[in-house]
């Protein structure tokens, strides 16, 4: 798969690189060693400095930036520049935070002193350069929410990013260079996937992180298991979204098609599968599907598009088969369910709800990267349960009601990485981020996130 910049809503080829060759993976490689020496023991206010200052000229180039990734893979413009802010803001919050969340940990010395100490306490300490395997999707955000912890733990980061969206991944690379960060602190490998198992074993990459599907995972994770080195996965989700009878309801439509459609669909935390009690299902499903009907696609640039292409050919059609396979098999289409008129460059998909699933169909079990949604209904919070748990996935839940016996049942039985009441699954710098079952592994953001890059040391002092 070649290395190449391709926009989405018109199929135009902006630009192709020639990936690294081996020389080239070689110097790099070399580079982040060097540069995790002098890194890894610069004082916390330093890399605060550098961070900030990375943090405040992604504010000022803020135009440019987002309109590379809209281009690359064709999320509305104004995402586009939320994405922006959102990532600089979760610099600033590391660059904040950072040396509290590592700070030393002290038992409490009653509970050591059987251990012979007289005192005894953990450090955090980076673990060296560490590989980020990355998507397209959110193509700023997923890479800064991996690089401001782990370089404000004193890591040093090599990036491979999606192959569609190479212009943003030099852009990361460039942004920290401006910024200060020594040479060989933050690299971008313009390489494909096939080259990503030979930096995985290379004996100086310590660590992996991927962004990105399910086959992917399991194949950076195999081999980061066989070289014994730490991997932490964020995979694919197929998120319930469920409606309960105290719902506001007006809310949880509104925010239903925001939690859907967001990104032009293509969002692991995207809600996908909408279960609703049959006390409600008929008035959210009719507003719903109005909702979903109205939107406007369009080109991604203009600011009143809410729903642009997907980012490729091949991601439109495995939609699209999705779809017809429902269709094919007893499925409702109550919206959508085709390629819209008058796009006919470009990879557009009309928004699109299904009722009537059955698990017979691929769609009940497969996670739907676009902006077509299914509901269910059900008929008590027993079989919600059941329904939004039956899955691969387990990233995050949504759930509306306002009685707080039934948010404690999800709260203690649902099976994803978070649930959010009575609004949608966002990420946030100081909340953790991760998900179970074939969502991954591991967690990002927050203090769960800066620690999963850190050796735990144990100093014990007799
Ligand atoms: P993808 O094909 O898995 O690509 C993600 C990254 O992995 C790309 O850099 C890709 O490189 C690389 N890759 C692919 N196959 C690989 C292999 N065998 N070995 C090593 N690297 C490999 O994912 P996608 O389809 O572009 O992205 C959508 C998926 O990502 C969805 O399932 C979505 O839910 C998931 N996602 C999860 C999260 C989360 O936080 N949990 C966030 C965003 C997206 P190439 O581009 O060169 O193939």
């Amino acid at each position: 798969m070649p290395i190449a910049s391709v926009n989405p809503a018109t199929g135009e080829i902006l630009q192709t690189f020639e990936p690294l060759d081996a020389a080239g993976i070689e110097q790099r490689l070399a580079r982040a060693e060097a540069a995790f020496h002098g890194h890894r023991s610069t004082p916390f206010t330093a890399r605060a400095e550098l961070m900030h200052r990375a943090a405040d000229l992604l504010d000022r180039d803020q135009e440019t930036v987002a309109r590379t990734m809209t281009e690359e893979m064709g999320k509305p413009l104004t995402a586009a520049r939320a994405e922006a802010a959102k990532c600089a803001k979760a610099m600033r919050w590391y660059a904040d935070n950072a040396e509290a969340l590592l700070a030393d940990e002290h038992p409490a010395q009653a509970d050591v002193t059987d251990s012979g100490a007289t005192r005894a306490y953990v450090r955090y300490r980076p673990m060296g350069p560490v590989l980020a395997v990355m998507p397209w999707n959110f193509p700023f955000w997923q890479v800064i929410r991996f690089a401001a912890p782990a370089l404000m733990a004193g890591n040093v980061g090599l990036l491979k990013h999606a192959s569609n969206v190479p212009r943003t991944a030099l852009a990361i690379e460039e942004l920290f260079q401006r910024a200060g960060f020594p040479e060989g602190c933050f690299q971008t490998l313009l390489i494909g996937s096939d080259a990503v198992e030979d930096v995985i074993r290379d004996r100086r990459v310590a660590a992996v992180t991927l962004t990105g599907s399910e086959p992917a995972g399991r194949a950076v994770a195999a081999a980061a298991a066989d070289e014994v080195k730490k991997a932490v996965l964020e995979l694919g989700g197929s998120d319930p979204y469920v409606v309960l009878p105290s719902a506001d309801l007006e809310a949880a439509v509104a925010t239903a098609v925001r939690a859907r459609v967001q990104n032009n669909g293509q969002s692991c935390i995207a809600a996908k599968r909408f279960i609703v009690h049959t006390d409600v299902y008929d008035r959210f499903t009719s507003a719903f599907t109005e909702a979903m009907r109205a939107l406007r696609i369009g080109d991604p640039m203009d600011e009143g598009t809410d729903v642009g292409p997907l980012a490729s050919r091949q991601g439109r059609d495995d939609l699209e088969e999705l779809v017809e396979d429902a269709r094919t098999h007893g499925a409702r289409v109550e919206c959508g369910g085709d390629r819209p008129m008058g796009w006919d460059t470009g990879w557009f998909y009309e928004p699109t709800v299904l009722t009537g699933v059955t698990p017979a169909m691929r769609i009940h079990q497969e996670e739907t990267f676009g902006p077509v949604a299914t509901v269910y209904r059900v008929a008590d919070l027993d079989e919600a349960l059941a329904l939004a748990n039956d899955t691969p996935f387990g990233l995050s839940s949504n759930v509306w009601t306002t009685d707080r016996d039934e948010q404690e049942r999800f709260v203690r039985d649902i099976q994803a990485g978070g649930v959010f009441f009575n609004g949608m699954t966002a990420s946030h710098p100081a909340l953790p981020f991760g998900g179970v079952k074939r969502s991954g592994f591991g967690r990002e953001l927050s203090g769960h996130g800066i620690r999963e890059f850190c050796n735990v040391t144990t100093v014990w002092i007799g």
